[in-house]
């Protein structure tokens, strides 16, 4: 199966799980997305749209919001991460929308990259969500989907993550495409815990298919012999080293022999790790 193959194949599969794959951010005009795009990052969107409707109500224009200094802004976005840096970068906004765009939300990304906490995601969901552009926005939970699943290839950042995405899904389906990446990461494939119990996709994710891979729990292990088993060498010892694999992963290891055939004593489980994007 390509990658073109596989990613039409999640697509259609999450369509199935996940019948409105839209933004769960609360906004009622572009602006209002803009603001509350900027005010999400490093938060959740539920935290997000506790605080929008008293801020909207305060500032419900960019004209109104250019008025304020960031520390009348502050204290209605305070519950969301950063709300310094957040509160100075929406009134620096504001005021960019009011003095060189006509109080209006350009729909150019390459405008809505100027504007003061609009990076390159922030500006994809609101060319994509606002104005029905192609876009793919890769957040934390794209960037980890993409990578588990193996629609592309071990990419180590965001924008390699998006240029990899844009070549295996048709243009079109973009920005369900970006909905649907975020809402099964953020329900399903976690980051600390993936539910592969409960996922449409194990057959298609090549981080579940190295994880059923990894060796088999050994029975009869003795913990009083010490808390580690290597297999190959049938030795046990309590102080590991640490090897990294050719996946760049870091094992623990055997440290006489450097075998990363690695065993908990206590558990018969193998220590052995699979590359993982836990963000
Ligand atoms: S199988 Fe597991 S790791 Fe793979 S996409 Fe599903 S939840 Fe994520």
């Amino acid at each position: 199966m390509t990658r073109t193959e596989k990613a039409a194949a999640v697509l259609d599969r999450l369509r199935v799980a996940i019948p409105a794959p839209e933004t769960e951010l609360a906004y009622r005009n572009e602006f209002e997305l803009l603001v509350a795009v900027v005010l999400s990052a490093q938060c959740t969107d539920k935290r997000v749209n506790l605080v929008t409707p008293a801020l909207f109500e305060a500032y419900p224009t960019p004209a109104a919001m250019a008025e304020a200094e960031a520390d009348e802004i502050f204290p209605f976005i305070r519950s969301v991460s950063y709300p310094n840096n957040k509160a100075k970068a929406l009134a620096k906004t504001a005021r960019m929308l009011r003095d060189d765009f006509g109080g209006r939300v350009p729909r150019a990304h390459a405008d809505l990259v100027t504007l003061a906490g609009v990076g390159r995601k922030t500006a994809n969901v609101v060319v994509a969500v606002a104005f029905g552009e192609a876009a793919i926005a890769v957040d934390t939970h794209v960037f980890r989907v993409a990578n588990r699943i193996g629609l592309v290839n071990d990419r180590p950042t965001p924008l390699a993550v998006e240029k990899g995405l844009r070549r295996v899904i048709p243009r079109d389906d973009w920005g369900e495409a970006h909905h649907l990446l975020i809402l099964h990461g953020r329900y399903t494939c976690e980051a600390r815990q993936p539910h592969c119990e409960r996922c449409p996709l194990t057959d298609l994710c090549d981080y579940f298919a190295a994880l059923q891979r990894l060796p088999a729990p050994l029975d009869g292990l003795d913990p009083k012999k010490g808390r580690y088993f290597c297999k190959t060498t049938g030795r046990y010892f309590d102080e590991p080293a640490t090897h990294v694999d050719r996946r760049g992963v870091e094992q623990l290891a055997d440290p006489v022999s450097g075998s990363m055939n690695v065993y908990d004593a206590r558990t018969g489980q193998t220590t052995r790790r699979v590359k993982d994007y836990r963000v």
